[in-house]
């Protein structure tokens, strides 16, 4: 029919697509990694980073030291880029800050994938082209379309052969609520809540909590990295002092498995957060479900729990409670996700808090990742969805098996390349999140009322 194109055969299409590019969400450690696996394989990535440079999201946690060390931070197909570049390997065993990954690792990593990565690009959606996602015919045929918004503003549309999400879930912090939504009056005291570990190298914000009652609320690593710069600087700055706010009944296994832990710095980083609460530089509030934020007569904070406990006189609140997946922009393809966690259905019973034990998930691929929308996939941390135990080398072979299915190397992507190390703790988040009848001895904290209506007396003693 003269003026209408008819479409083409789906073989055809299909071969066609795989001339596409693979586009990758995002130039932080597991999108640069998903680049270089896939080149590696002949297939050809398009890298899209809405930030200024490569490792955006770390680059803003500069100051914390990381507790893997640098050949647990660095992705096999990454390092043979790299290495035939030559390539200055950082000492395997050092540990660096999240500044140094980005410096001596993802800078060079994106120098090396060249044109391969575009800055100041952000992805907005993603669908099946010409379909939305009710529409069955054609979504094994036909491409991606992905929307692409630049800092500019101007919107443009790359068609894709597959997408891997690798954009993670700094973008999106859980907030001070304890049921998942803000607390009553959070927005408003935004002023005075922050949800990153606090850098008291930069003069700036170490003004901002030198002699403050801090309350720092979270129980996972960045919460204990907190707490123990804030410890360092209550030894030096009189006046400062320090509330710890758990929703857990106790505090136990929040400094992890210690010695157990084959992370040794990981291990170490609970070993010190325990002796600062054990020194009594802490005051401990656990039991507390921060329902409201109310300002009190003198400019400050009063955090009031669900139960209608107080915790007065607050000057400043770090919220580190962990993330979520921002989903929004994934809203016209068709995702598997776990109802609790947001993961992809077949990775979230190995990785629930509420019932995973011993902090442990076996390596798991494209297999575990897949989504009844073919050629999509979340990987690194945000595939983990809410679950808080995302290491590096877990997304390193996640776009290592997922790159091999792309290509079609079946047997790769279903080859299990990687042991996971153990934190040495059993029981997650979710178990210890149940209330418990008192709180581990040895910890500063007298049991949760008592504590919470005293007021700006220093809580060491
Ligand atoms: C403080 C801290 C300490 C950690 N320490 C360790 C450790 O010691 N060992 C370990 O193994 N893991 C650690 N992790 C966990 C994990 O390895 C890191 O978070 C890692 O950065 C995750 O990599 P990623 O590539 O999945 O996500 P990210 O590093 O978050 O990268 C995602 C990228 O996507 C970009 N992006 C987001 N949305 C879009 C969009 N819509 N369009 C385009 N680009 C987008 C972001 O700007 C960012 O650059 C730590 C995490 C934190 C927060």
């Amino acid at each position: 029919m003269k003026g209408v194109r008819m479409s083409e055969s789906p073989d055809l299409s299909r071969r066609a697509a795989a001339t596409l590019p693979v586009v990758v969400v995002g130039a932080g450690p597991v999108g640069l990694a998903a680049a270089a696996e896939l080149l590696e394989r002949g297939v050809e990535p398009l890298v899209l980073e809405r930030g200024h440079g490569a490792g955006a999201a770390v680059a803003q946690w500069r100051h914390v030291r990381l507790f893997s060390q640098w050949d647990e931070l660095t992705a096999p197909a990454a390092r043979r880029l790299l290495d035939a570049r030559g390539w200055r390997h950082p000492a395997p065993d050092g540990y660096p800050t999240g500044g140094e990954w980005v410096e001596q690792y993802l800078r060079p990593l994106a120098g090396a994938l060249g044109q391969r990565v575009r800055y100041g690009a952000e992805v907005v959606g993603v669908a099946r082209r010409g379909r939305d996602r009710v529409v069955d015919s054609g979504r094994d045929s036909e491409p991606l379309t992905v929307h692409v918004r630049a800092r500019d503003g101007a919107q443009q549309r790359i068609i894709a052969r597959a997408v891997i999400d690798a954009s993670g879930t700094w973008g999106s912090a859980n907030p001070l609520g304890g049921d998942g939504l803000p607390a009553l009056g959070e927005r408003a005291a935004a002023d005075r809540i922050g949800y990153r570990v606090p850098d008291l190298d930069d003069a700036q914000v170490r003004a901002r909590y030198a002699g403050r009652h801090v309350a720092v609320v979270g129980s996972g690593h960045s919460a204990l990295t907190a707490l123990v710069a804030l410890v360092g600087l209550a030894a030096v700055e009189p006046g400062t002092r320090i509330s710890w706010v758990l929703r857990r009944g106790a505090v136990g296994a929040v400094f992890g498995g210690g010695d157990a832990d084959q992370l040794p710095a990981r291990g170490a980083l609970g070993r010190r957060a325990r002796q600062a609460a054990e020194d009594g530089h802490v005051t401990v509030v656990p039991g507390f479900r921060t329902d409201a934020v109310e300002p009190d007569a003198d400019g400050r904070l009063t955090l009031v729990s669900s139960g209608g406990q107080r915790i007065e006189a607050v000057d400043e609140v770090v919220v580190l409670t962990g993330f979520r997946p921002d989903l929004s922009w994934l809203s016209e393809v068709r995702l598997a996700l776990d109802p609790v966690l947001q993961a992809p259905l077949a990775l979230a019973p190995l990785i629930d808090p509420n019932v995973h034990s011993c902090g442990t998930v076996y390596p798991h691929g494209a297999k575990e990742l897949e989504h009844p929308e073919p050629g999509v996939f979340l990987a690194g941390m945000k595939s983990y969805g809410r679950a808080p135990t995302f290491l590096a080398l877990t997304g390193y072979e996640q776009v290592r098996s997922i790159a091999a299915d792309i290509a079609g190397d079946r047997a790769a992507a279903e080859r299990v390349e990687l042991t996971l190390p153990e934190t040495g703790v059993c029981g997650g988040a979710g178990l210890f999140d149940e209330p418990a009848a008192e709180v581990d001895g040895g910890c500063a904290g007298p049991a949760t009322a008592e504590v919470l209506t005293l007021s700006a007396a220093p809580a060491s003693g």
